[in-house]
């Protein structure tokens, strides 16, 4: 790893974790799969198998799911009147799909937090 690509700030570092690059360089991806870390870098080789993030990113995307997702459903439900019921099967689809895309964001983000943190010890 070049010693530039490494010294990224917190924001940099973040950003790439939401885009899923690497937080070393950001040129390759930070996932092997949909969930699954690579064990390194392809471009800088910045070693990502002590930045596992186990059951953390499920528990913060549930946060934020409620944070996000719920405000709206609850306006929908209770504005909708007798259209609440129509309603509910798309908001569930829509509040399932915005999981499964900030799943991996919000792991990206944490592995390379991770990553960042005991590359400074
Ligand atoms: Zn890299």
């Amino acid at each position: 790893m070049s010693t530039e690509a490494g010294r990224a700030g917190v924001l940099p570092t973040i950003w790439r974790g939401v885009r899923l690059r690497c937080p070393a360089c950001g040129q390759r991806t930070l996932f092997r799969a949909y969930l699954k870390l690579s064990q390194s870098c392809a471009a800088c080789g910045a070693d990502f198998s002590r930045s596992e993030t186990a059951d953390v990113a499920p528990y913060v995307t549930i946060m934020l799911m409620g944070l996000i997702g719920m405000p709206p459903i609850l306006a929908l439900a209770l504005n909708a009147g007798a259209y609440a019921e129509m309603l509910l099967w798309p908001a569930l689809a829509c509040a399932a799909g915005l999981a499964l895309v900030l799943l991996p964001r919000v792991k990206g983000v944490l592995a390379a937090l991770l990553w960042r943190a005991r590359r400074e010890m």
